[in-house]
């Protein structure tokens, strides 16, 4: 007889995006001519990079001639491209992060479920309370955790709630967490992390022997120049976190696939015999044989991003995008509606006028305004009374949602 993962059937039906979808198209049917802005989903929707469209068609061109065709590559990335990541987004920041320490891959979302496959199934893993759904529902697949209760919240796990009183960063808790899931900036909250914030998580996880699981795709949105991209900007990083980087968003790769883990050679880890074990080592061979690398023409894409034309272009990208969020914050607040992020994060973090929940909020909006966002309460217990709203989208739509919004919501 077959059998399945029952974990999988503890994951809850009502998904958040399915959910929203379904009211939508709901309103949508009854309501046809209605000119729907969505500013839910965190999906890019600027072109591509000039620099990266060029070195993609070059690449094809590539593969058209024997002498320059590319069959499997290495599993890890070409070195080229690892080399340019090593040197621009972490030496270059003072960070002491070599090529060979770089993996390159099709989304840091995949990375971020499949690097469970080098963990046991003992360890005690905390996430944030709101939290990027990947990282629970990962776990939840993996069997690391029990049933959801009536909140949402997973048997097993440790939540950690963020919310204004902390400034959307978790207290670092009293006790002991083996694994613990870490984004900044921040997704849903576009929440900051200081450098002093890193550093005191990095020596919890020194003294606890824990390993953070960094997930900074969000970095190019950071224009404040006192806050660290990137976790190993702390001193101690290397020996307790894996950090995951993605092209997504700061190069709209979003539909195109390509991110990256750092996995540094000095983590290791202890198995039940007592010996000390090298992630590194683990991570190779999990990578090795499961997957098969990036296609060459995406690596070509990616490594314009670290030439002279690609940086620009993508600073002109992260720009808009931030000024879109800016748009949106002073638009709301003008009204009366608190927000917070939306500074060093393309996701403005609204509070509900009113006192009102996050789905009332969210149905109102699409009726009265018809503007879509992502209700808080779908990102865990303590996002209630929130709504995401995404910078993501067209200046004149961002301009016409706004105008919508505050001719019908004070706060
Ligand atoms: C968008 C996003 C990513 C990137 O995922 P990809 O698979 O690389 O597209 C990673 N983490 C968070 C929190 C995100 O919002």
């Amino acid at each position: 007889m077959v059998t399945i993962n029952e974990n999988y059937l503890k994951l809850k039906a009502g998904y958040l995006f399915p959910e929203i979808a379904r009211r939508v198209s709901t309103f949508a049917a009854a309501h046809p001519d209605a000119d729907l802005i969505k500013l839910g989903i965190g999906d890019v929707t600027e072109p591509l990079p000039e620099a990266c469209r060029t070195a993609m068609i070059k690449a094809v061109d590539d593969m058209g001639d024997r002498a320059t065709f590319h069959g499997y590559g290495p599993e890890q990335g070409y070195a080229w491209l690892r080399e340019k990541i090593a040197q621009q987004d972490f030496q270059a920041r003072g960070c002491d992060i070599t090529a060979d320490e770089i993996f390159i891959s099709d989304g840091s979302k995949c990375d971020c479920g499949n690097i469970l496959d080098i963990f046991g199934h003992d360890n005690t893993i905390a996430v944030t309370d709101p939290v990027y759904p990947v990282y629970v529902d990962t776990n939840v697949m993996a069997g690391h955790t029990g049933d959801a209760s009536e909140d949402g919240k997973y048997e097993g796990l440790v939540y950690l709630p963020i919310s204004a009183e902390n400034n959307f960063t978790a207290e670092i808790p009293k006790q002991k967490v083996d694994l613990i899931y870490l984004c900044f900036p921040n997704n849903p909250t576009g929440a900051t992390a200081t450098r002093a914030h890193l550093e005191s998580w990095v020596a919890y996880a020194q003294e606890h022997g824990s390993l953070i699981l960094f997930d900074a795709a969000y970095e190019a949105f950071i224009t404040d120049p006192t806050m660290p991209h990137s976790i190993y900007e702390v001193p101690g990083a290397r020996d307790c976190a894996i950090e995951f980087r993605s092209f997504s968003k700061n190069a709209g790769f979003t539909g195109t696939r390509c991110a990256f883990t750092v996995m540094p050679k000095t983590l290791k880890v202890k198995a039940s015999d007592g010996s000390a074990v090298d992630l590194h080592r683990l991570w190779n061979r999990r990578q090795a044989t499961k997957f098969n690398g990036v296609s060459y023409i995406i690596q070509r894409g990616a490594e314009a991003v670290y030439s002279e034309a690609g940086q620009s272009q993508i600073q002109a990208l992260i720009r808009f995008y931030l000024e879109n969020a800016r748009i949106i914050r002073e638009q709301l607040s003008a009204a009366g509606i608190t927000t917070y992020g939306g500074v060093n994060a393309p996701y403005v973090w609204v509070k509900t006028p009113h006192g009102l929940s996050s789905w009332d909020f969210f149905d109102k909006l699409l009726h009265t305004c018809n503007v879509v966002g992502t209700p808080g309460s779908g990102f865990g217990a303590a996002g209630e009374g929130y709504l995401r709203i995404s910078a993501f989208n067209s200046r004149e739509n961002v301009e016409q949602a706004m105008t919508r919004i505050t001719a019908n919501f004070q706060g």
